[in-house]
């Protein structure tokens, strides 16, 4: 992978996909029994510093008690060394993660695993060593949930926090205190003054409020997923039902949810509060891609289904968006027989190679490439200008793109007949 970032650019679909596959590699080897070691490296981390970091660690392993944990943790750090050297003095955008160790490889034997990822979907907050029975996969399985942007909106009579929410990473960035007086007047001033000053304050800070909203968001409104607003009763429900904010960014809020801080945290405790909505979002697009296929197929020919029939669309340019299940883990393999016919066969990831005999001549073909199936197909997505989406199979249609189509269909641009 270190080849990617010099030579063009994989799209963000496939780096995704590429980066999930190892994450699912590497969650398998939990439990392995030694010690696995992940490091993080933002891009602003000089190589040389991680190089030093490194170092010490191999010195404090030499007091690892058992020969076999401490060989290996040894080794793994040696083998990190190795591939620090591919880095000039930064690391690629966003950063990189680096995961080592000795993992089971069944009989009782060990063998050692080496992974390096550059240049995740998102930049890498702050350094991490970690060294555990596991491979730390977290931050960047969370890096990879394709949740989208949303604007986040936290308010009282008090005070005031707006920011983002960008795939599962919260962002502050601005807030507001207001001169709204307590309930409790001073001495002189009439109760209806008092009230009316009031209720001018409150409307006042509602509008700084919208308007620091509305600065940040209204640019991103065709980006945004939707807005989160929180605060306690009725603060939150006030602001909405009074029309503060601009109307399509009124029209964006998915919900409004209790939440007891108003401060910077509680951006983070909307979130929490929110995370049905969130959890229900996600799906929510997987099923109007589906939705869309599906009417596709039933009212016209511009759908198309199944590896092979996809994939023929695909080298035509006809696919305006290619579907792939997200549970779709299968290679493909090119047979070529000795008349020169090519043909290929899809196979679990796991089965070894089968015969295959021609289906035009009957002649037995020789096996040749061997690929992982989503990758062979997002090739040739990327070189026709062809959208790539996951989907999920966490609801019924989705489910059926794995079952009913072999987990590949496409939307197409306009009907080929195939
Ligand atoms: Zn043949």
């Amino acid at each position: 992978m270190s080849s990617d970032a010099e030579e063009g650019q994989p799209s963000e679909d496939r780096r995704k996909y590429e980066f999930r596959k190892v994450l699912d590699e590497l969650d398998d080897f939990e439990g392995s029994g030694t010690q696995l070691v992940t490091i993080y490296i933002p891009d602003d981390k000089q190589i040389s510093d991680v190089v030093a970091h490194v170092t010490q660690e191999h010195s404090e392993a030499s007091n690892i008690k058992s020969k076999q944990t401490r060989t290996a943790v040894q080794d793994a750090l040696t083998s990190i060394k190795d591939r620090l050297r591919y880095y000039d003095t930064y690391p690629p955008e966003n950063g990189i993660v680096i995961f080592s160790g000795a993992v089971d490889s069944g009989g009782g034997q060990t063998e050692m695993v080496t992974k390096v990822l550059e240049s995740p979907p998102e930049p890498i907050q702050s350094f991490r060593y970690h060294c555990d029975s596991d491979f730390l996969t977290q931050p960047l399985e969370d890096m990879m949930t394709d949740k989208g942007l949303f604007g986040l909106i936290v308010l009282d009579r008090r005070e005031a926090n707006v920011g983002w929410l960008k795939g599962k990473r919260v962002e502050p960035v601005k807030s507001a205190s207001s001169l709204v007086p307590g309930k409790q007047r001073k001495g002189g001033q009439s109760a209806q003054r008092f009230a009316r000053l009031r209720l001018e304050a409150i409307d006042n800070f509602y509008q700084e409020v919208a308007g620091m909203a509305n600065d940040l968001m209204v640019d991103k409104r065709h980006d945004l997923e939707g807005i989160l607003v929180g605060g306690p009763s009725p603060t939150k429900d006030e602001f909405l039902d009074g029309d503060y904010l601009h109307h399509e960014l009124q029209d964006l809020v998915l919900g409004k949810f209790d939440v007891a801080y108003t401060d910077e945290s509680g951006l983070y405790d909307l979130v929490d509060a929110a995370s049905d909505v969130l959890a229900d979002q996600e799906v929510v697009k997987d099923k109007r891609q589906m939705e869309e296929f599906f009417e596709n197929l039933h009212t016209g020919e511009k759908a198309t289904y199944g590896f092979e029939e996809t994939r023929r669309n695909l080298v035509m340019g006809s696919v305006e968006r290619l579907l792939l299940s997200e549970d779709l883990h299968h290679d493909v393999i090119t047979f070529t027989c000795p008349n020169g016919h090519e043909e290929r066969e899809v196979v679990e990831r796991r089965h070894s190679t089968p015969d295959h005999e021609c289906t035009e001549c009957g002649e037995p073909a020789e096996p040749g490439e061997r690929e992982d199936v989503v990758e062979h197909l997002i090739d040739i997505a990327e070189q026709r200008g062809t959208e790539t989406k996951f989907i999920s199979t966490d609801f019924e249609k989705g489910d059926q793109l794995m079952d009913a189509f072999g987990g590949v269909a496409g939307i197409l641009r306009y009907s080929t007949g195939v």
